[in-house]
């Protein structure tokens, strides 16, 4: 579908607002246009009519253009699959539709029991309806062999020979279980961000799938130093979606759903270099020779396309990732977030945050380290190098010949040497590793490669088990660290 608008009018020039959100403007922190949605601080340049591209005309800056209904639908999108399952009110002409009511208590009277279920009513429309998780767990035994397998790494076929199940019920039971893991997180997440003002995160973004190569991203974030996992989300659904577009046209709604891409000549990535310095300069021009630096997957050669389902540009699901937590964090008074070098996380932070960068209640921060790198240790020299097309700051120390780097993006120019020690993005790189090392055999089964909608469930089940039942070497577990609950949920309690 290309788009036919004359594009030089300044009053069509960004893509229509959507609820008050206009994400395209400067994105360079210290231009005088940062953040200006005027439409006459830019030009639109069309040498590319498949790619048009945005001026910024005091910096010279052009940051790739995104529609903003598209993310804000994404926001949603990724809020209902995360209420999915949990009681709540569902007219369709409510206004309460869809909110749940663990963590909207206000909206709805406790409504009698149906069996041993809670029944709910709702103050705005009056409809009833029953918490099908309320009551005793009949399955809870059952639901526990399951999971002890799965967490050891058996097939599902064999899980189904020992449990006796057919492979359906086994589906069945694991998205049972991510209902009820989505219940009790749904319920902790609440009670940290309404207890934490202060706030320091951690995110990442990797591959869900790294041996499919079918543009599964997974993007997380979680407590830096608890490792308390707050959002996650793919962008990937599992509904097909009629109309999938294989160019990027962010003028026209629908623009985030992605066709699966003709196969296209790319240079074979040259090894990274070894220093830090010199890997943070490779990391910034291979980001600057994507296509579209705010896509990771516009510089893969092919894809292998789920088979089922529908894969969403990965920007918008990142942009809606901060949105989401944005909409968590509303109480929240002092932000940081911690982040690998990453232009797609930092664009999508500081536009999504954009009001508070502009305050200096958010620190977003990119750090790098060697492997080596002991965390917590104090900076000793501080050496500080302009990297990059965007002539990013970034502050340097070193021990004993290892290296950590850290660039903050929202300008600030005076905590160096505190950012050097505490900046960690570690907990939540770490947490995406373990999924992998754990559920190896279930992620690698061949014919998951194209059909990644069987690890929608298993993903909310690893956060749950993650936040209250993984204990770390001291015997804690991250919602224990965040004074959530004193003692590790067991997996009986997680499922009751
Ligand atoms: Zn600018
Ligand atoms: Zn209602």
């Amino acid at each position: 579908m290309m788009n036919t608008r004359r594009l030089d009018n300044h009053d069509s020039l960004l893509p229509e607002a959507c609820n008050g959100h206009q994400l395209n403007h400067c994105k360079t922190v210290s231009c005088s246009h940062f953040g200006s949605t005027d439409p006459h601080h830019y030009v639109l340049q069309r040498n590319n009519p498949n790619k048009p591209m945005l001026v910024c005309k005091e910096c010279g800056a052009f940051p790739p253009i995104i529609n903003n209904h598209d993310v804000v639908e994404e926001a949603l999108r990724l809020k209902q699959q995360q209420n999915s399952g949990m009681p709540a009110c569902s007219n369709p002409d409510c206004e309460n539709l869809g909110l749940p009511v663990l963590t909207h208590r206000h909206l709805y009277h406790a409504f009698g029991f149906s069996g041993d279920r809670q029944r709910y009513r709702c103050k705005c429309c009056q409809a009833t309806f029953v918490d099908r998780w309320s009551g005793v767990n009949g399955k809870n035994l059952i639901q526990q062999k399951l999971l002890a397998m799965l967490f050891t790494g058996y097939p599902v076929r064999d899980i189904c020979r020992r449990l006796n199940m057919n492979p359906k019920s086994f589906y069945d039971q694991l998205s049972h279980i991510a209902s009820r893991c989505r219940r009790q997180l749904a319920m902790f997440d609440a009670r940290l961000v309404k207890h934490t003002p202060q706030l320091a995160l951690a995110s990442d973004i990797s591959e869900l799938q790294p041996n499919s190569g079918n543009g599964v991203l997974w993007v997380a974030s979680s407590e830096a130093e608890s490792g308390y996992v707050l959002a996650q989300d793919i962008n990937y659904q599992p509904d097909e979606h009629k109309e999938c577009s294989e160019w990027h046209d962010p003028y026209a709604d629908g623009a985030r759903f992605m066709a699966a891409p003709s196969a296209q000549r790319v240079e074979a990535p040259a090894a990274l270099p070894q220093g830090l310095l010199a890997h943070i300069d490779a990391v910034y021009r291979e980001i600057m020779a994507r296509p579209n630096f705010e896509d990771p997957l516009s510089s893969k050669p092919r894809l292998n396309y789920p088979s089922k389902g529908c894969l969403i540009r990965p920007q918008y699901t990142v942009y809606a990732h901060y949105m989401h937590l944005q909409q968590m964090l509303v109480q929240n008074e002092k932000l940081a977030i911690y982040m690998p070098q990453e232009t797609l996380l930092r664009s999508a932070c500081i536009s999504i945050f954009c009001e508070r960068i502009k305050d200096k209640t958010i620190h977003p921060i990119y750090v790098e380290t060697d492997p080596e790198w002991q965390h917590g240790q104090q900076a000793g020299r501080i050496d500080i190098v302009l990297m990059g097309w965007w002539r990013d700051r970034w502050a340097f120390t070193r021990q004993n010949d290892i290296s950590k780097g850290v660039c903050h993006l929202g300008g600030e120019k005076d905590n160096e040497g505190q950012w050097l020690e505490i900046a960690t993005h570690k907990a939540i790189t770490r947490y995406q590793q373990r999924f992998q090392d754990q559920f190896a055999q279930f992620i690698n089964e061949p014919r998951r490669k194209l059909r990644p909608g069987g690890l929608l469930p298993l993903l909310d089940i690893y956060r749950a088990w993650h936040n209250l039942c993984h204990q770390d070497k001291d015997g804690f577990t991250p919602a224990q660290r965040m004074g959530l609950v004193t003692t590790p949920l067991t997996l009986e309690q997680l499922l009751s």
